[in-house]
């Protein structure tokens, strides 16, 4: 007979990962903010919501404000959207982890992948 623990399994959960490439307008748009925090990806980036998730997909591309206001690419086969969401307020206990991902998201915490 085989045992599997799951206890530490249960907490893995893959990302979706699909990728999208920011159009030209959307760097240029990012390339204005003001306080900017690091350079604005121009090659693929990656969702990074719970693999199955509803809604839109969505990626990280740059934070503004000094670091204090995170922009985020939506997109579906829809349409697409760059806006800045407020972080998602959930923490994992006991260790403290926070959650990374916008504060609407569907699917798990970023601590629970
Ligand atoms: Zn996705
Ligand atoms: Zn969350």
């Amino acid at each position: 007979m085989i045992v599997e623990n799951d206890t530490a399994a249960a907490w893995v959960w893959p990302r979706c990962a699909v990728a999208t490439t920011l159009t030209a307008a959307e760097l240029s748009g990012l390339h204005m903010l003001r306080e900017r925090v690091g350079a604005p990806p121009h090659t693929g980036v990656a969702c990074e919501l719970a693999a199955g998730h509803d809604q839109m997909h969505a990626a990280f591309v740059v934070a503004d404000d000094g670091g204090d206001r995170w922009w985020w690419i939506r997109w579906s086969r829809q349409g697409r959207e760059l806006s800045h969401l407020d972080i998602c307020h959930h923490a994992h206990q006991p260790t403290g982890d926070d959650c990374l991902l916008p504060a609407t998201h569907p699917g798990r915490h970023s601590f629970q992948m």
